[in-house]
């Protein structure tokens, strides 16, 4: 005989399981269902920038932003409001601003940034011709479907769509779609506006990518995560010099053993774990999306201080742990001239991410005092960005994130994260334009694959990503008319 209790208990699994079906169902049964004609505009848009190749090797961000200033224009959007920038020696490093101007004179202007290059793709290795666009169970594939094309292509369609339905913003909107997200350290739009054209890009906020709904193992959305604040990415050189000599006749003093002693010792050492306000909120947040011990512990390591075996189990997720603190990993090695010589040299590559708050030069003095060798040198490969603090996720940023999550999910709570990675953030926050990586497309992360092989992103996430988008921009900017 089943007690209350166990009856109760089968009957929440019973509609767990229920709730679960109907989710499913609703974004399954929906890839059936004809595409509107918006839609189907929409579809063709991102069709054509996904196939417009904007690789650094052999593709042209300057014909991707042509393409989308075109679109903008048959909009109706006023030549004087769209701006094709190209820098003088990079002729195919072309990036898109665009505006619609607001009503109000005393509210900042929002702005929506996308990159349009992507990641190199070898068509040879590829299933799927990367530079077509191929619709397939479901899923969309191609290079930059996901990164960051289906953003690029929805933030020109809601412009386009603003223009078209005579909505008046209270703010005014920008557009700016720009190149050399990927190599940095060729080009990168969002630098060079900052540097160039301060006035076109300035913005009291910023929306980017970064952010993203989460699907669990079985294609259920789980969270709708916005991305606040990231790690500062700076690499380190070591280098060791010595003598060298005949192989023949070796010598203690080495510069490969002590090189390859100092990255042990870098291997052994954990950063401090560090909170902030975005960090926190995710790890209470994500305790209660969580069952059994993970539950628990990501509770635990709140604790001051941490709870040691709950931070241990929880550090050994790799996720997990890369929000949790600083972290230097060795990633390439150079050693020695020839298999018969001593090594005269020995360096290595340290890629260091940052949590907000240190500087780089503070991790490259502590790296020093890891590594306790005064022969070896600890310097940057590249001189240090300007950093900031996270973004703060005030209840103007987070509120209308909330308010359309719940029109559009409403058992999925949205859940605010940072990021171990870099996006072009890390250019406008300290510039002091506050930017969050927000999307409304869920993905499944195991299978996304960004800069990977076969690039896809879900076709019914990305027509709601739209549809989540389009409503957040008309919250943010207000009714001006
Ligand atoms: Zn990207």
């Amino acid at each position: 005989m089943p007690t209350h209790q166990a009856v109760w208990k089968q009957m929440n699994t019973i509609n767990k399981t229920m709730l679960g079906l109907c989710i499913l169902l609703f974004f399954h049964t929906a890839r059936a269902t004809p595409l509107t004609d918006s839609q189907q505009d929409f579809r063709e848009l991102y069709r054509q920038l996904v196939e417009i190749n904007t690789t650094l090797s052999s593709g042209s961000c300057t014909e991707a932003a042509e393409a989308m200033a075109a679109h903008l224009r048959s909009a109706g959007i006023p030549e004087k409001d769209i701006h094709v920038i190209v820098p003088a020696d990079l002729p195919r490093q072309g990036n898109l601003v665009a505006s619609i101007p607001g009503n109000s004179t005393d509210t900042g202007a929002l702005l929506l940034l996308a990159h349009i290059d992507v990641v190199e793709a070898k068509p040879e290795d590829w299933e799927r011709d990367p530079f077509t666009l191929v619709e397939e169970d479901g899923y969309f594939y191609g290079r930059g479907t996901a990164d960051d094309k289906g953003m690029a292509a929805i933030f020109v369609d809601v412009l386009m769509r603003m223009k078209a339905s005579g909505y008046r913003p209270e703010r005014t909107v920008k557009l700016a779609l720009t190149c050399g997200e990927e190599t940095p350290n060729t080009f990168n739009g969002v630098r060079y506006l900052l540097q160039n054209h301060r006035d076109l890009v300035d913005a009291d906020f910023a929306l980017n990518e970064g952010g993203r709904g989460i699907l669990d193992s079985d294609g259920r959305p789980l969270y709708n995560g916005v991305q606040a604040g990231e790690k500062t990415y700076q690499d380190y050189r070591l280098e060791i010099r010595n003598p060298g000599g005949h192989s023949s006749r070796p010598v203690p003093d080495n510069a490969i053993y002590r090189l390859a002693a100092a990255l042990s010792r870098i291997a052994d050492y954990s950063f401090p774990v560090e909170f902030n306000a975005t960090t926190r909120s995710y790890f209470k947040r994500m305790s209660a999306l969580s069952d059994g011990q993970t539950a628990a512990d990501l509770l635990a390591i709140l604790a001051d201080p941490p709870a040691p075996d709950a931070l241990a189990r929880i550090t050994d997720d790799p996720s997990f742990n890369a929000m949790l603190h600083t972290t230097c990993v060795a990633t390439m090695l150079d050693a020695g001239h020839a298999p018969n010589a001593l090594p005269q040299r020995a360096a290595a590559n340290v890629n260091c991410r940052i949590f907000p708050g240190h500087t780089q030069e503070e991790i490259r003095q502590t790296l020093e005092g890891i590594v306790g060798d005064p022969d070896i040198s600890v310097g940057f490969v590249d001189p240090p960005e300007s950093t900031a603090p996270p973004p703060p996720l005030t209840p103007e940023i987070l509120g209308p994130v909330e308010a359309v999550s719940r029109q559009m999910w409403p058992d999925v709570p949205v859940l605010p994260f940072m990021v171990a990675g870099g996006t072009d953030g890390r250019f406008l926050t300290p510039a002091g334009i506050p930017t969050y990586g927000v999307s409304g497309i869920f993905s499944d992360p195991a299978t996304i694959n960004k800069h990977g092989l076969n690039e896809r992103i879900g076709v019914q996430a990305l027509y709601q990503g739209r549809e989540f988008l389009d409503r957040l921009v008309k919250l943010y900017a207000g009714d001006g008319s």
